[in-house]
C-alpha cells in the first residue's frame, strides 16, 4: 500500500523543530551523525511558532531565555525588551537555524504517526505522513506544552462563530474590533491575551474556572547598561542559573520569611512585585516549601488584587485561595486592571458553570451572544506529545499504555522498554519548573555526550532500567511532597485533564538535579543498561 514511500536511514531522527530540536540537530551534525528533524508545521519554533496569540511573551528575562552554547551568538544577538515577545523569539530561532545552517536537515509538514522499535535490528522504524525512516536513535524534542486541551463542553463543535485557540492562533491578523468575545480559561496564555484584546473589542466575557496569581511583568525596553554588563560576563552569569532552585538567575534567595520581620518581608515583596515578575519569590527560599511563609506571599498578592480591582465582588472572584505557585505563577501586563473596564465581564464557573455552547452564544448564568470564542484551556502537559501517537517499545508495548497509571521516566531522558529513545526535558526532569532554555541545553548536551560515549565504547543500545526509573520517580515525588506543589491541583500533576493519571511529573530543584545527573553520568551511566538486545 505504501509503495510510494521511501525508506530513509539517518543515524538519528529528531521529532520536533522547536528550541530543543534545532539545538539537538546542531550538536549531532557537529558529531558527524546523519540526522533529520521531522516537524509537523511548515515553520520551526515549536511553542513560539504555534502560540501567536496577542500579548504572547516569555516571562523569563530575554538575556536568560536564550541559548548559551555559542559565545558569538549570545554576543551578537540583541533583544529589544527585558521580556521578549513571541515574534522576536521566533525571529531569533530562525536566525539560529540560518546561522548554523540547520534548515536543510529539517523536514517540514511531516508528522510522525508511529515510532516502533525493532528488537531484531535494534532500529527505530518511524512512519510519518510522508515517509518511512529507520534510525538507530529516536529523540523526542516535542516540548512539554504542545498538545492543547480541548474542553468537553456540549455544543462546542456546533459553534458557528469564529473559534480561536491561544495555542493555534492564526498567522494572519485577526480583527476582533467591535466583536463580542468569550474566552474560556484564565491561565498564563489567557492572562496575557485578555488585556490586549479588551482594548479593541466590544465586550469580553471571561469564563474562569480557577483564579490565578499573577504578577506584573514591568516589561520595558532592554536596559543597555544591564545588557552590556551581562554580556561582559555572560559565561559567569549563566552559571547563576544552576545555583537557583528554578534555574532563573534573577530568582536566587536564601532568606526565610519565617525568620524575618514581617514589615521587612512586605517591603521586599513590594519590591519584587514592582520589578521581579516570575521571580516574585526572589529573596525567600521558604515560600515554595513552608505553607505559612507561602500564605504571607499569597496574602500579599490577594491584597494587591483587592486594591487594583474596583468592584469588590469581581475582586473576590479573582482571588485565588490555594498556595501561591502551586499552579504556575502568571505574569501580566495590566491583567487585574482590565476588569475595571466597562466592556469586561467575569463569569465564575464554580457558581455558574457553562451549560452549553450554542451556534452563536455561550450559556452559563445567562445566555451570552458572542461572535468569537477563544479557548485558552491549556495543554495535556508533559506527556501529551508522547502519548498522542503510537510509540512502540519492546514486546509491542505502547508508551501510552505503559504510562496509564502515571508517566515514569529515568531523569526525564530515558524510558524503560524504549531503548535508544531519548526525551528532551521529559517527565521527571526540572523542565517546566525551570528556565526551559538551559534545561534543554543541559539535556541536549547530555544526549550528545551519551551517544558519543556509546560510540567510543562500542555500545549500540541504551535503555534505562525499570528499577532506576522507579527509584527516580519516587525521588521526584518525595521532593514534591516536601513542597506546596504536590498539594495543589494543577497541570504539573495531570489534574487539568479528565481521566489522566494523577502523578507529579517535574523534578523540583535545578541544582540538585544537575548534581544527580553528573553523579549518575560519571558513574558509568548508572541505572542505564547497555547492549541488552532481548530482555
Ligand atoms: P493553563 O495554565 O493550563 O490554563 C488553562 C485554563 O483553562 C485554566 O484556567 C483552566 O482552569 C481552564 N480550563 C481548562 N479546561 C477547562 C474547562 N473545561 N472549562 C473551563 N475552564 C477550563 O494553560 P495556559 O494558560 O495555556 O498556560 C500553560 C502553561 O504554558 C503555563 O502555565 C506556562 O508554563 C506556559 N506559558 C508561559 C507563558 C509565558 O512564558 N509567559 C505564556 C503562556 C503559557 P483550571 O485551572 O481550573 O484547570
Amino acid at each position: 500500500m505504501n509503495q510510494s514511500r521511501t525508506l530513509l536511514n539517518p543515524d538519528v531522527v529528531i521529532v520536533g523543530a522547536g528550541v530543543a530540536g534545532i539545538y539537538m540537530l546542531h550538536k549531532l551534525k557537529n558529531m558527524g551523525l546523519t540526522t533529520v528533524v521531522l516537524e509537523k508545521s511548515d515553520e520551526l519554533g515549536g511553542t513560539w511558532n504555534w502560540n501567536r496569540y496577542p500579548g504572547a511573551r516569555c516571562d523569563i528575562p530575554s538575556l536568560e531565555y536564550s541559548y548559551q552554547f555559542d559565545e558569538g551568538l549570545q554576543q551578537d544577538w540583541n533583544w529589544s525588551e527585558k521580556y521578549s515577545g513571541q515574534p522576536e523569539i521566533l525571529e531569533y530561532l530562525n536566525h539560529v537555524a540560518d546561522r548554523f545552517d540547520l534548515r536543510k536537515d529539517i523536514s517540514f509538514e511531516e508528522e510522525v504517526l508511529e515510532a516502533k522499535f525493532n528488537e531484531e535490528s535494534s532500529l527505530w522504524k518511524i512512519k510519518t505522513n510522508k515517509e518511512n525512516y529507520e534510525s538507530k536513535f529516536c529523540i523526542f524534542a516535542t516540548g512539554c506544552l504542545s498538545v492543547p486541551n480541548k474542553p468537553d463542553i456540549e455544543g462546542l463543535d456546533n459553534f458557528e462563530g469564529q473559534l480561536l485557540s491561544t495555542s493555534y492562533w492564526p498567522r494572519e491578523e485577526v480583527d476582533l474590533s467591535n466583536k463580542n468575545v468569550a474566552i474560556i480559561g484564565t491561565g498564563s496564555s489567557s492572562i496575557q491575551t485578555i488585556p490586549e484584546i479588551a482594548k479593541e473589542i466590544k465586550n469580553l466575557y471571561v469564563f474562569q474556572r480557577t483564579p490565578n496569581y499573577s504578577i506584573p511583568s514591568n516589561n520595558g525596553p532592554m536596559d543597555k547598561e544591564v545588557e552590556a554588563d551581562i554580556k561582559s560576563r555572560y559565561a559567569e552569569f549563566r552559571k547563576e542559573n544552576w545555583s537557583s532552585g528554578f534555574g532563573i538567575a534573577s530568582d536566587t534567595g536564601e532568606a526565610f520569611i519565617s525568620e524575618s520581620d514581617i514589615n521587612e518581608v512586605n517591603g521586599q515583596l513590594e519590591e519584587n512585585w514592582k520589578s521581579n515578575g516570575l521571580g516574585f519569590f526572589g529573596g525567600y527560599a521558604d515560600i515554595p516549601v513552608d505553607p505559612n511563609a507561602n500564605e504571607v506571599a499569597a496574602d500579599f498578592v490577594r491584597n494587591k488584587i483587592k486594591e487594583i480591582v474596583k468592584d469588590p465582588e469581581t475582586a473576590e472572584k479573582l482571588i485565588p485561595k490555594y498556595h501561591i505557585g502551586g499552579k504556575r505563577l502568571c505574569v501580566d501586563t495590566g491583567y487585574f486592571e482590565t476588569f475595571n473596564r466597562e466592556n469586561v465581564y467575569l463569569i465564575d464557573l464554580h457558581s455558574n458553570p457553562i451549560n452549553r455552547i450554542g451556534e452563536s452564544s455561550i450559556e452559563a448564568d445567562k445566555e451570552y451572544d458572542i461572535d468569537t470564542l477563544i479557548l485558552a484551556t491549556g495543554f495535556d502537559a508533559m506527556t501529551g506529545a508522547l502519548t498522542s501517537l503510537d510509540i512502540v517499545g519492546r514486546n509491542g508495548i505502547i508508551l501510552r499504555d505503559q504510562w496509564k497509571q502515571g508517566a515514569k521516566s529515568y531523569l526525564g531522558l530515558g524510558i524503560s522498554n524504549f531503548p535508544n529513545l531519548f526525551t528532551i526535558t521529559g517527565p521527571g526532569s526540572p523542565s517546566v519548573l525551570s528556565n526551559m532554555m538551559p534545561s534543554i541545553e543541559q539535556h541536549v548536551n547530555w544526549i550528545t555526550d551519551c551517544i558519543g560515549w556509546m560510540i567510543d565504547n562500542n555500545k549500540s543500545v541504551i535503555e534505562s532500567s525499570l528499577a532506576a526509573e522507579e527509584e527516580w520517580m519516587d525521588l521526584v515525588n518525595e521532593i514534591a511532597g516536601m513542597t506546596i506543589f504536590k498539594s495543589t491541583e494543577s497541570w504539573y500533576n495531570g489534574s487539568n485533564i479528565d481521566n489522566k493519571a494523577k502523578a507529579f511529573l517535574p523534578f523540583i530543584g535545578v541544582p540538585v538535579y544537575a548534581e544527580k545527573l553528573e553523579e549518575i553520568t560519571s558513574n558509568n551511566y548508572q541505572g542505564f543498561i547497555f547492549d541488552v538486545s532481548n530482555k
